[in-house]
């Protein structure tokens, strides 16, 4: 006997997705629990993976197994495949684990020929239905099954239909004479001529759905999720029912509840007379669903229990299809909803308060990842209006998906995808974007559709890359000849600005300043329930008292990396700052620093008011000196002018600092080192900050944080002279100031070395910028040649400076926490740089046992839900 290759739909259920496929689960489970579903059954991932694994040739066994299930579905219907006299029609559907909207693709009436179109058309009494479905079936077995390029067919559709007609007002004559249009070009590009065996078709079809696994579009989604190759697509072959028999036949898709906003009321589209992807497709434009409620009132009726029926079962919102065959309701599809940040918040509170869930569940069910939308920007409202006043409004579309973006338009996703990976922002704009335009999308800050709803392909895929997307904007007339677009009387060509907001539909013409966005209270109270199960702490990088504050409101809890070099950079402050560092004495260099010093005082001081309370860990100078000097003639010559000193001397100087290497150069402690003054200079102004705040009652609890230690020595020399500033200074101003003194952990070596370093530093925190570039020995600003097509080409799963690389980087940080507390058992332990702020990264923080992740302030919601996950033993997506 055969390995069991295929299972009936009767046979599966919801648990069973990694063998059936998510499709087949969910079709399984809706079987299971008697919503009506057409009959058919599901070839399993193993016969893909085997198929693969077998030079693409079926398992041994798999055919016999699929004719075998096609009685079942013949004995279930009454039909027959093949059969003149009463033919099976049936649809054959990818579905793998992952849902992967539209990247795959299903052949539709499949078991037609001209025998059994004849007998459809008898049988119905409606050859116009008959040819319609068999124009569809010979287009979709066309395009898919033999790769024939799509636009030839929809060149002769929209040929035949003119200028004024929808599809629905083909009569069966002209249906006919497009189907043998069809057909001679399959004939002339795929050099073969239509199969007319249905199960000929059938094996064909079947194997067309396992190759698109490879496909492109399939491999280019599941790079983007991290989804692994080799999990397999299941194949459903399931019996037509139709939604093109007439004008008590729809199709349909809905959610039960808004996937934008949250909304609890059932939010979809459906099209009267229409097929398979019509609706999505955006072939004609869709009604909303509430209209169905009034044209087919019992339908609608059964429909909507249905729906909530599922919702409650799978206790999570679902994203359904269905179709309407002559008054008579089918369930084609369920599977969890994808939803924008704001609607899975208000969705996880709503299921709570309903009683369907409780609060672990409901943090469970809001990737961390997902509240990035939500705390994005908006457009400003004034700018809009004044946008409005000088004509600069275009239009409004659907809000698909939220945010602000801005961007050059481009309309060809190829185009958009070059100029994306320049760096450049563009905006995709087209007639409506199909899975092929994919690459295209991911290239984009934000897409723009003049066809198509809020199901439509663009908008479910931008809402899951958490990309603004505005859809169907109706008003945009798109000439991608001319390379422009015109609405409300201004013509946009490509390269232009235009501004988008995805939250309001809204387009610009131009650069609109954004705002940022406001929390609501579901927000809050979501977060709340995240804080209480998390172990981990958060904090934020800020540099700023603004943006202390900003973090603070996004629930930051300290601020674990102040980079002091930033506020060097403001106003004449630089002045003073490379006054100091072209100075040929010590006395030079310590006048020049004494205008710094007060300057850095007071932006400490707002910083510690704006964090009372909370820790504060502030790291003296680290970049290269050279990054604080003018590089340009006339700079040279206006700053050699200014200082009054020689043009030529000041060159010189420059050129002296000039390093081969610089991240690896005179930066850091090193600095400290050679030049103490200036450590000296950055820890008085620290603790006279600290003192002059604790005198007006503002709690501080510095951190001095000594940057690229390699050694212990190195943190000693710097740490003796702190705490030496420390005791003058509260000498000075009698104010007792509880403070700690640590370190970087930013090289291999001080990882290698904890124990010794720890012996010194009160506290560790991971650099794992800079601790990433010297363990892979990888220059941050040098790796964009290269680091992308690694990824691209899967040498590293992720880019490492983005996603922590927890198999060598991570070793280093978990062997440096555990050495560290060797010497030090309360040595406290955190993370700065990007990956404080990345899901995966928090979690292994979590795991590794680290006290606290620290983040730049937008991201430290996420790092707080992503703790919270990780604290609930979360098992991420095994991917
Ligand atoms: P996708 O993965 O893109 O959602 P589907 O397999 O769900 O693809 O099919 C595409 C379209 O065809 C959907 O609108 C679906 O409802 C419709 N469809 C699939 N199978 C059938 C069927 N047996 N009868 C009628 N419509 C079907
Ligand atoms: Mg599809
Ligand atoms: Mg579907």
């Amino acid at each position: 006997m055969s390995k069991k290759w295929v299972y009936l739909f009767s046979e599966g259920n919801a648990s069973m997705r990694d063998l059936l496929g998510g499709k087949g689960a969910g079709v399984a489970e809706m079987t299971r629990t008697g919503v009506p579903v057409p009959p058919g059954f599901t070839i399993t991932t193993e016969a893909c993976n085997s198929y693969y694994d077998n030079g693409k040739q079926f398992p041994e066994g798999l055919w016999d197994q699929v004719t075998e299930s096609l009685k079942d579905i013949e004995q279930k219907t009454g039909k027959k495949f093949g059969d003149p006299s009463n033919p099976l029609l049936v649809s054959v559907r990818s579905g793998a684990k992952f849902s992967m909207p539209g990247m795959m693709d299903t052949v539709l009436n499949l078991g037609l020929n001209k025998q059994t179109l004849e007998g459809l058309a008898k049988l119905t009494d409606n050859p116009r239905f008959a040819a319609d479905a068999y124009r569809r079936f010979v287009q979709l077995f066309g395009k898919i099954v033999l790769g024939v390029d799509g636009e030839k067919f929809e060149h002769v559709l929209n040929e035949a239909k003119g200028h004024n007609r929808q599809d629905t007002d083909l009569s069966a004559e002209e249906l006919q004479a497009i189907t043998e249009k069809f057909k001679a070009i399959i004939k002339q590009d795929a050099g073969v001529d239509f199969p007319e065996d249905p199960y000929e078709q059938l094996m064909m079809s079947i194997g067309a759905v396992f190759s698109s696994w490879m496909g492109r579009r399939a491999v280019d989604y599941r790079r983007l999720n991290k989804i692994a190759d080799n999990l397999g697509t299941g194949v459903n072959v399931q019996a037509m029912v139709f939604g093109n028999m007439g004008d008590d036949s729809a199709t349909g898709v809905a959610f039960t509840r808004s996937p934008s906003t949250g909304d609890e009321h059932i939010y979809g589209e459906y099209l009267v007379n229409a097929q398979g992807e019509d609706v999505v497709a955006g072939v004609r434009t869709p009604r909303p669903i509430a209209e169905l409620s009034q044209e087919m009132p019992t339908v609608y009726g059964q429909f909507a229990t249905i729906a909530k029926q599922l919702e409650g079962h799978y206790k999570d919102v679902q994203d359904v299809e269905f179709t309407i065959e002559k008054g008579k309701l089918w369930m084609l599809q369920t599977r969890t909803g994808k939803r924008t940040g704001a609607a899975a918040i208000k969705i996880a509170v709503d299921l709570l308060r309903e009683g369907v869930i409780d609060e672990a569940t409901a943090v469970q069910r809001v990737e961390p990842a997902a509240l990035d939308q939500l705390l994005h920007p908006t457009v400003d409202e004034g700018a809009k209006a004044k946008a409005r006043t000088i004509g600069d409004y275009l239009t409004t579309g659907l809000p698909a998906s939220p945010g602000a973006a801005t961007g050059k338009v481009v309309f060809d996703p190829d185009e958009a995808e070059l100029r994306g990976r320049n760096g450049e922002k563009i905006i995709l704009v087209r007639t409506e974007t199909a899975p092929e335009d994919f690459h295209g999308m991911v290239a984009a800050q934000a897409v723009l559709t003049a066809r198509g709803g809020m199901t439509s392909h663009a908008a479910v895929v931008a809402r899951g890359m958490g990309k603004p997307c505005v859809a169907g904007a109706g008003a945009l007339r798109i000439d991608y000849k001319a390379q422009e677009f015109s609405a409300n009387g201004r013509t946009i060509k490509h390269g232009e600005y235009i501004t988008l907001d995805g939250g309001t539909g809204e387009v610009f013409a131009g650069r609109l300043p954004t705002v940022e966005p406001k929390l609501t209270g579901d927000f809050a109270t979501f977060m709340s329930w995240a804080d209480k199960l998390r172990k981990l702490g958060v904090r934020t990088n800020a540099d700023t008292p603004h943006d202390a504050r900003v973090a603070r409101e996004f629930g930051a809890e300290g601020i674990g990396l102040c980079r002091t070099e930033h506020m060097f950079f403001e106003g004449d402050r630089i002045d003073a700052m490379r006054e100091m560092i072209v100075a040929e004495t010590l006395d030079e260099r310590r006048a020049a620093l004494a205008k710094i010093e007060p300057l850095q005082q007071g932006d400490f001081e707002g910083i510690f008011e704006a964090m009372d309370d909370f820790p504060v860990t502030i790291r003296t100078l680290d970049p290269p000196l050279h990054e604080f000097l003018p590089h340009g003639e006339d700079e040279i010559a206006a700053l050699a002018q200014k200082m009054g000193i020689d043009t030529t001397k000041l060159k010189t100087k420059i050129e002296s600092l000039r390093e081969a290497n610089p991240m690896l150069g005179f930066r850091g402690c090193r600095l400290g080192i050679i030049y103490p003054e200036i450590t000296e200079m950055q820890a008085r102004a620290i603790f006279k900050a600290a003192a002059a705040c604790q005198k007006k009652g503002v709690k501080v609890h510095p951190e001095v944080m000594i940057p690229l230690v390699g050694d212990l020595s190195e943190l000693k020399a710097q740490a003796d002279l702190v705490r030496r500033v420390a005791d003058e200074v509260m000498q000075e101003t009698g104010e007792t100031i509880a403070y700690m003194v640590g370190t970087m952990i930013e090289l291999p070596r001080a990882a290698l070395t904890a124990d010794k370093i720890a012996e010194v530093a009160e506290f560790f925190s991971f650099g794992t910028n800079d601790l990433t570039q010297t363990t892979f020995g990888m220059s941050r600003d040098d790796a964009g040649r290269f680091l992308p097509l690694y990824v691209e080409r899967k040498i590293l799963k992720d880019d490492p400076f983005q996603v922590l690389d927890q198999e060598g980087v991570g070793q280093l940080v978990q062997m440096g926490t555990e050495r560290g507390r060797s010497t030090r058992a309360n040595l406290k332990v955190g993370i700065c740089g990007e990956h404080g702020g990345e899901p995966s990264s928090v979690m292994f923080c979590h795991r590794v046992g680290l006290n606290y992740v620290s983040c730049s302030p937008y991201r430290v919601p996420i790092a707080r839900l992503a703790a919270a996950h990780a604290a609930l033993g979360d098992a991420t997506r095994d991917k």
